[in-house]
């Protein structure tokens, strides 16, 4: 049976030791009122109803399932109540505009609840979390009409929200999308096509679904320059704003999944639906961007939440299950065993767990900051700065933390040995529930397309150049320092950091020259690029927690082994982890020769 228990220490110290929200908020006028006193009750109500509510279903949930019975979804028991308890609690607008019926809190602090609920029971807080994508594509993107219409009934959580791209002919590829929109005369479209796979396309949560779509409009060019976006409420909305008849939208078949079984996914039938355009004709995927960059980040928290689950199970297994003796002598003679936690392997696949779990956390709060400073830019230049950063970092978030994290559940798994495998335990849910992660939005192999292609090479190394100037700063102040002991201490990770940091620039370079020469070099290179750029940004943020640790041990806080636990973690990251990347070095480096020389008939 797993547990939650809402890390809330380690939160604290990522957002105010190592990251210093406060005087981050302290600059944008509106978050006036953000303040530690507002964070620690936002952290810790939502962390009960983390623990007493959604844990509880995160078994259940699985066993049961969705159901689909004459076109119609029912989640599994108390799914609905759970969400009418999170609406009730206003949870679902935390960080929305408080003109929309939000509350009005940073991003950054959206996406910590999106972590905890996430951790207590993934299958759950997909229905919440889409509404989110949908909110924030039409909070950019939909007209007047549009965001007085649909974005108060969800940002209230009264209707939830739908991402509608794939159809079986294709997922990654959207430029082969079918689906129809045939414009009226009153503006509206009607919209037919089938699409499939659609998370919480139907469920029995609410009253109303707000599907936004890709769809193609009479004459539009072919592939991705002639898809278009549109709102398609599950049931239409009446002048007066009262809900209308049933929509031409229909669910034809929920899919029968390895995990997330909680979570509805569906096939849709679009016929004569009326829709509503989003900005202009043609320029859709443009505009779904902003709902993949959102979404994106949210599953690289699934990444997080499944190690941070699968190591708060496996570790008080490891102290209670016995099994043999250390190799240096009994450690407690007056059982027949030792605790399996006394062995050097056991000890190294919890680490492991911790150092991803905490260094993955503290890259997804790093990026929520940089979140909170798009939302308050209004100067063009610098707002192009900052979405060109989170555009460069999201990528790796996405895809290096859903890898890292289902290897970090397998770990738990390990941890249990056999009866890891075993129903009971929850530990298979996890591992079954997180494959997903490096599926859906976009596999893995796609992330690292886009970050090697598009937001590395196309742009002229310009971000990773730019991350490595911060990265170096960060190091030159350490090397500034005044404090000698610490300077010492801090050696360890400093070091081998800026190394790594001069030598990514410098591969990134070699991987642009080889790819000038052979294009296949792009994709040959690309996910050993981004796994190896993912671990580079885990240790600056590794050294950056070392450093605040340090900071606080010196002064001899109560708490001191809280913070020696996070430097003995950070040592075991550069240790044990971080030297992958020299493996990985090499393997992006490769040149893609030995994967293309061999025919498919030969394969
Ligand atoms: C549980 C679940 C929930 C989902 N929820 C949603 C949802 O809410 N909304 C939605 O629209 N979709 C959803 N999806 C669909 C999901 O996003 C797609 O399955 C995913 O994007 C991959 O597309 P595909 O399955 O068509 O695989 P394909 O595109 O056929 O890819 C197959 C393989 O080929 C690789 N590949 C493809 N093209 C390239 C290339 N150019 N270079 C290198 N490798 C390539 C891929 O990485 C992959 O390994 C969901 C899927 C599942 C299973």
């Amino acid at each position: 049976m797993t547990e939650y228990t809402t890390p809330i220490e380690d939160i604290k110290f990522v957002l105010e030791d190592v990251l210093d929200v406060y005087s981050h908020f302290e600059k944008y006028p509106k978050y006036e009122d953000v303040t530690p006193d507002l964070i620690d009750m936002v952290l810790t109500e939502c962390g009960k109803f983390c623990e007493t509510e959604l844990a509880q279903l995160y078994q259940s949930g699985d066993e049961e399932g969705c159901q689909w019975h004459e076109g119609k979804v029912t989640t599994p028991k108390g799914f609905k109540q759970a969400y009418q308890n999170y609406t009730d609690g206003g949870w679902i607008g935390l960080a929305h505009p408080v003109e929309y019926d939000g509350q009005g809190l940073p991003p950054s602090i959206g996406l910590i609840r999106t972590e905890m609920i996430g951790t207590a029971n993934w299958s759950w807080s997909m229905y919440p979390g889409l509404s989110v994508g949908a909110m924030n594509t039409l909070i950019e993107h939909g007209d007047e009409w549009q965001k007085k219409t649909f974005l108060p009934k969800l940002v209230q959580g009264a209707w939830s929200g739908t991402m509608c791209l794939t159809e079986a002919q294709c997922g990654t590829d959207l430029g082969l999308i079918r689906t129809k929109a045939e414009p009226q005369q009153d503006g509206s479209y009607r919209v037919t096509g089938s699409k499939i796979f659609i998370s919480a396309g139907d469920h029995d949560l609410t009253e109303n679904i707000i599907h936004i779509v890709l769809a193609r409009v009479p004459g539009a060019p072919s592939g991705s320059r002639g898809i278009s976006l549109f709102v398609v409420p599950k049931v239409v909305i009446n002048e007066d704003s009262t809900l209308g008849e049933a929509n031409g939208v229909s669910c034809g078949s929920i899919e029968h999944k390895m995990g997330i079984r909680g979570s509805s996914t569906v096939v849709l039938n679009f016929d004569d639906a009326t829709g509503y355009l989003i900005g202009e004709e043609n320029k859709g995927l443009e505009y779904m961007f902003t709902y993949m960059n959102t979404a994106r980040i949210g599953i690289a928290i699934q990444g997080v939440c499944a190690s941070e689950l699968a190591y708060q199970a496996s570790l008080p297994y490891a102290k209670d299950r016995l099994s043999m003796r250390s190799l240096t002598g009994k450690k407690e003679p007056e059982k027949q065993a030792d605790p399996i936690i006394v062995h050097p392997d056991v000890r190294k696949m919890l680490l492991t767990q911790k150092a991803i779990s905490e260094g993955g956390r503290a890259m997804i709060y790093y990026a929520g900051k940089i979140i909170d400073e798009l939302e308050n830019c209004s100067n063009e230049k610098d707002r192009k700065e900052i979405d060109d950063k989170l555009g460069f970092l999201t990528p790796i978030l996405k895809g290096f933390l859903t890898e890292v994290g289902f290897e970090s559940a397998n770990h738990g798994l390990q941890v249990f040995g056999g009866h890891g495998y075993i129903k009971e335990w929850g530990l298979e849910q996890i591992v079954r529930d997180t494959r997903i992660a490096t599926l859906y939005e976009g596999t893995t192999g796609i992330q690292a397309l886009d970050l090697l292609g598009r937001k590395v090479l196309l742009q002229r190394n310009k971000p990773v150049k730019a991350f490595v100037q911060d990265i170096l700063g960060f190091c030159k102040d350490h090397n500034m320092m005044s404090n000698n002991v610490h300077k010492r201490r801090m050696y360890k990770f400093i070091s081998p950091l800026r190394k790594a940091a001069i030598k990514w620039q410098r591969n990134t370079l070699r991987i642009g020259i080889k790819a000038h020469k052979n294009r296949d070099m792009i994709g040959s290179a690309s996910v050993d690029y981004m796994m190896y750029s993912g671990y580079i940004i885990m240790a600056y943020l590794w050294a950056m927690m070392a450093q605040k640790a340090n900071e606080r041990i010196a002064e001899k806080p109560d708490n001191i082994e809280f913070y020696r636990a996070k430097v003995r973690t950070a040592e075991f990251y550069f240790e044990r982890i971080f030297p992958r990347i020299k493996s990985l070095g090499k393997t992006m480096l490769a040149g893609p020769e030995s994967l293309m020389r061999i025919t498919p008939e030969q394969l």
